[in-house]
């Protein structure tokens, strides 16, 4: 049978249904802490098809022992299982695992002209939070296996489908499927890369420095040291750092950004009267990391710099500057560009598509880093929907991404599995 064609017949048989789908994952509110009910629902589809249903909640504990940079931001995962499900393959076939995240950020108090929950169809796109990401990307994986499983072909490797909770955080619950035990010879996380074949994504994290200065009236403010002046210092520290890490750090997949890996501050604050001399100031920012380094590299080197700042001034040289690193933290990682699932996908989008994809590396931080990293899994991101719609008012895809998409990924399923 020419097999391209049969899929192609399967999908467009279901575009009604995946529609359908789509739109009811749409319309479960599913921000952090209230994934459950979406979970149950792709649970049970997952179930018709045929596969092994696990649900199971995440164990923090467990995850902040063995994954120190991964952020778990809570103790209770009540409401929030993972979902996975396992199409058992007969044997001997290499194994896939098509990842996607049910949260999603809140709507917020945006301009949207229907409810962000309405998974309202208007002509090609269906709208509402989650839409492209990533909601689409879950239907996607779904009938893609879905597609395989009706055309009654029997795959030798386990075919592996995993909603998990809580990537918009940080990744917990992905990391939490590793320490579940699933693993797999590639993966595919199908993030809304609008169909861009993503071999690495960068990692990211935020920190807090505090820089300490000496209070004085303002009228004889040479009796004091102004933090805002030192806290200069270490502003430049950072911006040289930026430079350097931008020839040091430079990456195959990154090489057509201006500053691939930016360290950004985002905040600087400090004093509290027009008349006195500030004895503190904060700066807060975000440090991009190269899919080739580990997340504590990046840590030493800011750290590095900022101390080689210091040392470089007489009073921060005896008040040295405070670091920490809070909040956000996501893991980083790549895969060859050449490597065979990247192929796969690659061949198989110009057999649906007729068009050459286009090969990058994400812009965004996604759970791929800890595939990589942690789990060893090759992966690679590859999905329908816009990035650039996403945490946005009126988020959409449309139906034509995730109907390609799929046809797309049930070929790649194929073409690994068999
Ligand atoms: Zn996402």
């Amino acid at each position: 049978m020419d097999v391209v064609k049969a899929i192609d017949k399967e999908v467009e048989k279901m575009r009604e249904e995946i529609i359908e789908f789509t739109s009811s994952l749409i319309q479960f509110p599913s921000i952090q802490g209230e994934e459950e009910a979406a979970q149950l629902f792709f649970a049970k589809k997952l179930e018709e098809i045929g596969c092994i249903i696990d649900i199971f909640k995440p164990d923090s504990q467990e995850l902040r022992q063995n994954y120190k940079d991964v952020l778990v931001s809570r103790n209770d995962f009540t409401k929030s299982p993972n979902v996975v499900g396992v199409l058992k393959g007969s044997g001997k076939g290499k194994s896939i695992i098509l990842n996607s995240h049910m949260d999603v950020v809140p709507a917020g108090d945006q301009d949207w002209k229907e409810s962000p929950w309405s998974g309202k169809v208007v002509n090609d796109k269906i709208f509402g939070r989650g839409a492209s990401d990533m909601k689409g990307g879950a239907a996607a994986n779904y009938f893609a296996l879905k597609t395989v499983v009706k055309l009654g072909i029997k795959l030798r490797g386990d075919a592996i489908i995993e909603s998990v909770v809580d990537e918009e955080i940080g990744g917990a619950g992905t990391a939490a499927t590793l320490l579940r035990g699933y693993k797999a010879d590639a993966a595919i996380i199908t993030e809304p890369t609008d169909m861009k074949i993503y071999p690495a994504c960068m990692g990211s994290m935020w920190f807090r420095i505090k820089v300490k200065g000496k209070a004085a009236h303002g009228a004889t403010a040479y009796l004091g040291v102004n933090a805002v002046e030192k806290a200069y210092v270490v502003y430049e520290a950072l911006k040289n750092l930026e430079n350097i890490r931008s020839i040091d750090k430079t990456h195959t997949l990154y090489k057509h950004l201006e500053i691939p890996f930016c360290i950004n501050i985002g905040k600087f604050f400090g004093g509290n009267w027009p008349s006195s001399v500030p004895d503190e100031v904060v700066l807060e920012g975000r440090m991009g990391v190269s899919p080739d380094e580990s997340i504590r590299e990046a840590k030493t080197e800011l750290e590095n710099a900022v101390r080689e700042a210091a040392h470089s001034d007489l009073w921060l040289s005896d008040n040295l500057p405070q670091i920490e690193w809070f909040g956000s933290c996501w893991v980083g990682g790549a895969i060859k560009k050449d490597h065979p699932i990247v192929k796969n996908i690659l061949q198989n989008h110009l057999v649906v598509l007729c068009q050459e994809p286009i090969i990058s590396g994400a812009p965004w931080a996604t759970d791929a880093g800890i595939l990589i990293k942690y789990g060893n899994i090759p992966t690679v991101i590859y999905g329908p929907g816009k990035g650039n719609v996403a945490h946005q008012a009126n988020e959409y895809i449309l139906i034509e991404d995730i109907v390609n998409s799929t046809k797309v990924l049930s070929k790649s399923i194929l073409d690994w599995c068999l």
